[in-house]
């Protein structure tokens, strides 16, 4: 079989050229100043990216998964209540480690179309007090949703709670403020609005993750899960705990360079630009988008429900095999299909090209959709002059 045309999944994703490049680069010895001097220009640029100077940012050597894991045994131990948050199939997955942990479990869950209610959140904190640790996810990532994450992070932080927050398909493509926002400890990847290659967990850790980390006996030490033991000797001794990934540092320092070259602001403007355009088309196909409103939508990917007497599989096999373009299916949030749109993939008329091959595909397998009005919708919309609402003249 041969690589898809075109990748337009839900991440990982097809990297800048630039970063494909940068990981041919030397594979440098670790400790060769010119390698520590790179490491420490990532995680300084990964900062920036965040936006913040207030947080910790650490690098942790596999992908975001790993970072989640780490976060969630470094705050919490056996009988620890936390609060998760679910709307979706990411924020469901943390749960399963809190349980996997012996953490006392609270959850307030929605269906996985929706958004967590933050006035709903603030209630149950109150209600339950002991509760010291909170978790959700920014951008849940298979619904194509986003949470209220600037609403809960002030929550948290006035009751003394600790947040853990999955910004991985948010992080970069889409407004992200922690500091102002009072959120504690992100986890990040490359793989998905930066544009850079999977493999890194990118985290920002506040002072208020650190105390309550060290608080926590059973906080992993002498693991590859350690967040302390990074702390300590990297940034303590200049010592790394362990071998870093050498290609996967030289791709995520090219793609923060490349983002940093291009603007925070106008990377974001331009996921939001080809959101908007992809949710216009999609409507007017007259196929369905999965989230419950474009209020509670994430700009990174857009999710749309396959139509009835069609499953996933088809629709993305259909469309890979005969349109050569690499759909992502919703990972069990329901009947979806996802055309992502984030980082080197957020460009107008990639999406576009992944608009006609979802709407043909639908077509084909016999679903009734009107291909011409969607990628004229689609169209009409990019063609708005920067800055003027889409949608206004819809
Ligand atoms: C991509 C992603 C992750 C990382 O998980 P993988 O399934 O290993 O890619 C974690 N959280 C969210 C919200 C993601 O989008």
């Amino acid at each position: 079989m041969e690589p898809a045309d075109l990748t337009l999944s839900a991440g990982p994703n097809d990297v800048f050229p630039q970063v494909r490049a940068a990981m041919g680069g030397p594979i440098l010895y670790h400790y060769d100043p010119v390698f520590k001097e790179r490491f420490r220009d990532a995680e300084e640029k990964v900062g920036r990216i965040f936006r913040t100077t207030g947080h910790e940012i650490i690098l942790m050597q596999g992908e975001a998964i790993l970072g989640l894991e780490a976060a969630a045994r470094s705050l919490c131990t056996r009988g620890t209540p936390v609060l998760n948050l679910v709307s979706g199939v990411f924020g469901k997955g943390f749960g399963y480690w809190l349980t996997a942990i012996g953490a006392e479990l609270h959850e307030i869950e929605v269906a996985y179309d929706d958004a967590i209610d933050a006035d709903a959140v603030a209630a149950y904190l109150d209600a339950h007090p002991r509760i010291r640790v909170l978790s959700v996810v920014h951008s849940e990532t298979p619904s194509g949703t986003l949470n209220p994450i600037d609403r809960l992070g002030p929550i948290c932080r006035s009751r003394g709670v600790v947040s853990i927050v999955d910004v991985v398909s948010s992080y970069g493509g889409i407004e992200l403020r922690p500091e102002e926002w009072q959120l504690d400890l992100l986890v990040a990847g490359p793989q998905k609005c930066l544009g850079g290659p999977p493999g890194m967990s990118l985290m920002a850790v506040s002072p208020q993750a650190w105390a309550a980390i060290e608080a926590n006996p059973d906080a992993p030490r002498g693991s590859y899960l350690s967040m302390l033991d990074y702390r300590d000797l990297w940034h303590g001794q200049g010592r790394f705990p362990f071998t870093p990934s050498v290609p996967d540092l030289h791709g995520v320092l090219a793609a923060a360079d490349l983002l940093l070259a291009e603007g925070l602001e106008a990377v974001q403007a331009r996921h939001e630009r080809v959101a908007r355009a992809c949710w216009a088309g999609v409507r007017a196909m007259g196929l369905r988008l999965w989230p419950r409103s474009e209020g509670i939508s994430a700009a990174s990917v857009t999710s749309i429900a396959v139509p009835d007497g069609l499953t996933d599989t088809q629709v993305r096999d259909h469309a890979r095999s005969r349109y050569g373009v690499q759909l992502s299916a919703g990972q069990g949030a329901g009947n979806i299909i996802r055309i992502g749109h984030m980082g080197n993939t957020a460009r107008p008329m990639w999406m576009v090209a992944g608009l006609t091959a979802v709407g043909r595909t639908m077509i084909d397998l016999g679903a009734p959709v009107d291909l011409g009005a969607g990628i004229e919708a689609a169209m009409a919309s990019l063609a708005e002059p920067a800055g003027v609402p889409v949608g206004a003249t819809a």
